[in-house]
């Protein structure tokens, strides 16, 4: 233990004559080669950051030669164990990875990498050949012009895609991306979305048969500004009306 760098150091090795599997086609009982010297981050130990030190064996595999040998406790590749993964995964639900990057002190794009694994590898198991409806709108990814469109399966709550800008050729992309899941884009019925020319182009070229329902709140605000302007207009012939801007349902 390292108290100054507040780090606990777990030192693993295995025992002289240990065989372990190919990690290319599963091949158990293989010969070691020679050893790597690995390090992975795992879960704090009380208040240290804890580290698994080992030697990852590389071994003779009879059907693909030398090979690395799997770990039980990390991904290939990944400097974290899974149990960090997890941990870092399920904060990155809750905050910016940037603020999870101070928390644990390890650089974002590391984190980044570990988000971008299992969200792909999650998507890509994902089917969508029962959606029939979904909503799109954009929203500012950052102050200026930056936008990012959202398009949600409206029956499960749930984001099916997300792509940059907001023009027609989100939706392109985003059947794209719907097919590549085994989506029908002729079994979809029904889309909700704002009054956006840019949107109910790309619908109704790639979804001919839905149904187009522009939402609530857009129709409200129309209306709302609307009920306003005719307040404004009025008030000079009816100066009871000054004031009464909030007493005008919307
Ligand atoms: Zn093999």
């Amino acid at each position: 233990m390292d108290r100054t760098a507040g780090q606990l150091q777990l030192t693993g090795d295995f025992v002289r004559g240990a065989r372990f599997a190919c990690s290319a086609c599963g091949a158990e009982d293989c010969s070691v080669h020679d050893t790597e010297p690995r390090q992975w981050r795992h879960l704090n130990c009380f208040q240290y950051a804890c580290y698994i030190q080992a030697r990852q064996p590389r071994v003779t595999c009879p059907h693909c030669g030398v090979k690395i040998a799997p770990v039980p406790w990390a991904r290939p590749g990944s400097g974290f164990t899974i149990l960090f993964e997890a941990f870092t995964l399920t904060l990155m639900r809750e905050m910016p990875v940037r603020a999870v990057s101070d928390l644990v002190g390890e650089w974002d794009t590391r984190l980044w990498r570990v988000l971008d694994h299992y969200v792909t590898e999650a998507r890509d198991q994902r089917s969508l050949d029962t959606v029939t409806g979904f909503g799109v709108d954009e929203t500012a990814a950052r102050r200026g012009h930056h936008y990012v469109t959202l398009f949600v399966d409206l029956a499960e709550s749930a984001v099916l895609f997300a792509t940059p800008s907001k023009d027609a050729t989100t939706v392109t992309r985003f059947v794209e991306d719907f097919q590549a899941h085994h989506g029908d884009p002729a079994a979809v019925t029904d889309v909700t979305m704002d009054m956006s020319p840019a949107f109910i182009k790309g619908v109704t070229t790639h979804f001919p048969q839905a149904e187009i329902t522009f939402d609530k709140f857009h129709v409200l605000k129309l209306l709302g500004d609307a009920v306003d302007a005719v307040r404004r207009e009025k008030r000079k012939l009816c100066p009871e009306l000054a004031g009464t801007r909030y007493l005008w349902p919307e």
